[in-house]
């Protein structure tokens, strides 16, 4: 249930009413917007209480929620932005994640930190930790990797986001990371999703393989409830019937998303599509959807790439996509009341 407070709601009635949900036995969770505030309430039932809330001083409305997802869930908010590591995601301006997909060496992560500065970008990414179809293939340089990403940053200034696969390594990953990113394989893996959203750390949480919309807002929610909602909800493309591309762009992810949380929305052409050939004109269509941000795999010599050598972007070709994209106009998700006007 979401209790919407009036516009010119004070602090005090705010107070109260959060006062009045935990002495009721349920626990709060308000959110400070810039016209508005509103505030969740989680426990078993509370809407049979909803007359009671909505005759509490400084209430607009209460609203329902049937989703099993509620803090996530749009329920009439502005769109959400937070900051990782100085930059701003979700405030309006596309931002650019690019790097390799995995850190290799010193020389190939720091040659992709200086082209993804030079193009643009704005966070740095680099895997240590892989998840690998096959147990023999490169499963990257794990600590030493971590390393090579804080000395990136120390140079570039680009704040970096790495995967964290088991739930024994979050602690070590946050030493490092600016955002902690959960793979698809992982969207699902509750453990690791309670751990990670106890670090207080930003989350690109990347949509499952085979997860709809619904179970993708609800691994957000597992990260939401341990009091983290500084969430990055990443459509990476799905399995479907066609295999021509390695993964089925769901771009209607993107607007769907939109519609159903607060959260912001990224997209990453490199998994979707699997082809280098196809990151510019997905990551275009990303850019003109309204995404918040796109994440792109970039590496010094792709096909000497130890993983993802074939959808990654040379460095001319990235310059090239930056420029391209400065150009996209974007769809505007201005807010919640906006959206559902459209
Ligand atoms: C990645 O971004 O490095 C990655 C492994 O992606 P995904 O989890 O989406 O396959
Ligand atoms: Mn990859």
């Amino acid at each position: 249930m979401i209790i919407i407070m009036e516009p010119g709601a004070t602090p005090e009635q705010t107070a109260a009413v959060i006062t009045e949900i935990e002495n009721l036995g349920f626990t709060s969770h308000p959110i400070y917007g810039e016209h508005l505030t509103v505030v969740a309430v989680v426990g078993k039932h509370p809407g049979a209480l909803r007359e009671h809330f909505e005759s509490l001083d400084g209430v607009s409305r209460v609203q329902l929620i049937d989703q099993s997802y509620k803090l996530v869930a749009r329920a009439g908010r502005e769109g959400s932005a937070f900051d990782v590591g100085g930059v701003t995601v979700g405030g309006g301006e596309l931002v650019v994640i690019a790097g390799p997909c995995s850190v290799e060496s010193e020389e190939q992560l720091m040659a992709c930190a200086r082209a993804a500065k030079a193009g643009g970008a704005r966070l740095l990414r680099g895997g240590a930790f892989k998840p690998r179809t096959s147990p023999y293939s490169f499963m990257g340089l794990g600590e030493r990797a971590l390393e090579l990403l804080a000395q990136a940053r120390e140079e570039t200034g680009l704040p970096v986001v790495s995967e964290v696969m088991d739930p024994r390594r979050v602690e070590l990953l946050a030493q490092y990371v600016d955002m902690l990113q959960i793979g698809a394989r992982n969207m699902q893996n509750f453990v690791l999703l309670a751990e990670v959203g106890q670090t207080g750390l930003p989350v690109m949480l990347k949509r499952g393989l085979a997860a709809s919309i619904d179970d993708f807002l609800n691994a957000a929610e597992y990260i939401a409830s341990q009091g983290n909602d500084r969430v990055l909800m990443c459509e990476r493309g799905i399995r479907t019937f066609e295999t021509t591309t390695r993964n089925t762009l769901d771009i209607n992810a993107v607007p769907v998303l939109k519609r159903l949380t607060h959260l912001p929305v990224a997209v990453d052409p490199s998994h979707a599509a699997g082809e280098r050939d196809y990151v510019a004109p997905l990551s275009w269509a990303a850019a003109a959807v309204g995404a918040d941000v796109i994440m792109v795999e970039i590496h010094p010599t792709p096909s000497t790439a130890l993983s993802d050598g074939g959808q990654s972007l040379d460095f001319a070709s990235f310059a090239k996509l930056m420029d391209g994209l400065r150009g996209v106009p974007r769809y505007s998700y201005r807010s919640a009341r906006a959206v559902e006007a459209e």
